[in-house]
């Protein structure tokens, strides 16, 4: 063992070195810990939490049952059945999305020539029965109706960027 090992064995000088790097980071930086979930990080427009699906502002839907979201969907996640309405527009009978195979990439959302589907900022949820990780018509656009206004602000922040 060289001399200078065996001064640093002795007098544990790289053990203290340690500690104070852990002593400097407590004493005198700021804690960047965030106390979730009373604490929550900034999140940008563009977030890709749970999808919604949107209405006009007089209640009809969106979705004009193109399918190209279901085609661009790399995970294969969406399902989409259709027929013609009433009034002669095209519409989904049909609209799920697998959030078990959802990668959450936002294809979906890029592919969709008239903002229907969306993803949102939401990414608080969870499932506790077999099913739920399926996303019904009916479901997204419940979703859909109770975040409007934070989807539309969304689209409007981000507008300028597209
Ligand atoms: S976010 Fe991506 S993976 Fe999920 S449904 Fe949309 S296109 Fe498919
Ligand atoms: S959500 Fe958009 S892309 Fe998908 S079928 Fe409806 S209109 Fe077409």
């Amino acid at each position: 063992m060289s001399t200078t090992s065996f001064f640093k064995t002795l007098f544990l000088t790289e053990l203290i070195q340690g500690l104070w790097v852990t002593l400097r980071q407590l004493l005198f930086r700021p804690s960047i810990t965030i106390m979730y979930p009373e604490e929550k990080t900034p999140q940008s427009p563009r977030f890709r939490g749970l999808h919604a699906q949107r209405r006009y502002a007089n209640g009809q839907e969106r979705c004009i049952a193109c399918k190209l979201c279901e085609a661009v969907c790399p995970a294969l996640a969406i399902t989409i059945e259709s027929d013609v309405a009433e009034d002669g527009t095209r519409r989904t009978t049909r609209y799920d999305i697998d959030l078990f195979k959802c990668i959450y990439c936002g294809f979906c959302e890029e592919a969709c020539p008239v903002d229907a589907i969306v993803e949102t900022r939401i990414h608080e949820y969870h499932m506790e029965h077999r099913g739920e990780n399926i996303m019904t018509k009916d479901k997204l656009l419940a979703i859909g109706e109770r975040y409007e206004a934070m989807i539309a602000a969304d689209k409007a922040a981000d507008a300028r960027y597209r």
